[in-house]
């Protein structure tokens, strides 16, 4: 039962297209460092590849017919696309779903001060971290910020060569006695995840000379006055590119791979189909997965849905009875990343049934914690379609749990679309340090995503 080792089985061409493909992944990582650059960077590219706004051709009336390519942004964070089948949209979809929100710092809207000729801001945490990865690195500034009159300002500093970094300080160690008793847990508080942004006093002022300094760069570099954080999102993430890990090269290290490498997989996979598929694919990039898919951008809201009902309605077929029997007939893979084994903590996983990067895509056929609770149990007869699918495509893949049963547990948006009756399971790519600042993939596995999706878009 034990799955092997993709690498083994790559001739020469085929590893120059791992390789490749290792590239285009971390090109696209180097552009979206937040939910919507990532947006951003799929719609670029699917406009490239010919997909046209659904509002167009609401507005135009067109009519929608099979190998035509369309597709929908939420408000710049979630992105849908959509390559017609021949078959009816009401026989349903294949639909490969995943999330581009990471783990970060996000700014308070009311996050400046100053403290002893330091100007600092407050952030509020997004998503599951270890508060200890946050602290004594550089970090970097990405996100936008809306004046009054509605005119906006895109940041992102902190990433080209001779931007200035900011980032959290952490105690030395010559005076951290009393902190080394403290659980890791608790040993940095989220009140205490401050940045540091100037040290500089502004000539000539009294009263906060140095936040007086940083308002002053805020205003004479980006026109923004301090109350316009009220109306900002300001994502505070790792500085710095993505590498290639390893001397072998066989591993890419990178901030955000949860879930940006199933999200750039399934673009890509996407992508390359050239024929007309026999049923529609579907590719979803969804924001807010990590707070549990909320908000009129996570996975609970209705976009879905509505993309489907306004297509139907732009081929004349739209009746909710429709909309209902589309969704109910589609198949999904619900696309996240999954815990890689790490032989350092071994025993937190149970290791016939773990994720070993370098052994190609994964199936979780169930999440949840403890009992399952808030899983999305997949049903054997579809795992079984899937493997099928796989085996027939000479895709590397294996199934895994995210861990040792009772450690913890995680979700993903796959009980969200399985609400509407059809078939989802969990797939995607084994991650270690999974939600730390640096996180690591295997090119191999990247490369079987790519291949076990595409094969999905077309034969499931
Ligand atoms: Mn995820
Ligand atoms: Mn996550």
């Amino acid at each position: 039962m034990e799955r092997p080792n993709a690498w083994k089985k790559y001739s020469p061409q085929d590893l120059e297209q791992v390789m490749k493909t290792g590239e285009a992944y971390q090109d696209f990582l180097n552009r979206g460092k937040t939910e919507r650059e990532c947006a951003r960077e799929a719609v670029a590219m699917l406009e490239a590849a010919g997909y046209q706004p659904l509002e167009q051709l609401i507005r135009e009336g067109k009519k929608v017919q099979a190998g035509d390519k369309i597709y929908v942004c939420i408000m710049g964070k979630a992105v849908l696309a959509f390559l017609m089948g021949k078959k009816p949209l009401e026989e349903g979809m294949n639909i490969v779903g995943a999330h581009i929100d990471s783990p970060r710092l996000d700014l308070k809207q009311n996050p400046l001060y100053e403290d002893t000729d330091y100007a600092l801001a407050d952030t509020h945490y997004y998503g599951g971290i270890k508060k200890y990865q946050w602290v004594a690195r550089e970090l970097a500034i990405h996100g936008v910020v809306i004046r009054k009159d509605g005119s906006r300002v895109e940041l992102a500093i902190g990433e080209k060569d001779g931007d200035p970094v900011i980032g959290i300080s952490d105690l030395l160690p010559h005076l951290s006695q009393k902190q080394n008793e403290k659980k890791l847990a608790e040993a940095i508080e989220g009140e205490k995840l401050d940045l540091i942004l100037a040290g500089s006093p502004l000539e000539g002022v009294e009263k906060e000379p140095v936040k007086a300094n940083l308002l002053r760069i805020l205003k004479d570099e980006y026109q923004i006055e301090e109350e316009d954080l009220i109306s900002a999102e300001l994502e505070i993430v790792p500085a710095g590119k993505a590498r290639d890990f390893g001397l072998d090269r066989s591993m890419v290290m990178s901030y955000g791979h949860d879930d940006r490498v199933c999200a750039w997989a399934e673009l890509a996979a996407l992508l390359q189909i050239r024929d007309i598929p026999e049923r529609t694919c579907c590719g979803m990039l969804v924001d807010k997965e990590e707070i549990g898919s909320v908000g009129a951008t996570g996975m609970r809201a209705n976009y879905l849905e509505n993309a489907i009902a306004e297509i139907l309605a732009l081929q004349g077929a739209y009746s909710e009875l429709q909309v209902r029997r589309a969704l109910r007939n589609s198949s999904m893979l619900s696309c996240d990343v999954s815990a890689g084994y790490d032989p350092l903590y071994g025993d937190a996983f149970e290791k016939k049934n773990a994720a070993f990067l370098g052994r190609g895509v994964c199936f979780n056929k169930f999440t949840g914690s403890r009992g399952k609770s808030g899983s999305n149990d997949a049903n054997a007869e579809y795992m079984a379609r899937l493997r099928k699918i796989m085996d027939d495509n000479n895709v590397s893949w294996q199934t895994a749990e995210l861990g040792r049963v009772d450690l913890g547990g995680g979700g993903t948006i796959a009980y969200i679309c399985a609400l509407y009756g059809m078939n989802v399971i969990d797939s995607g790519v084994a991650v270690l340090n999974m939600h730390a600042p640096m996180e690591i993939i295997s090119k191999a596995d990247l490369y079987e995503s790519v291949r076990a999706y595409q094969a999905f878009m077309e034969q499931a």
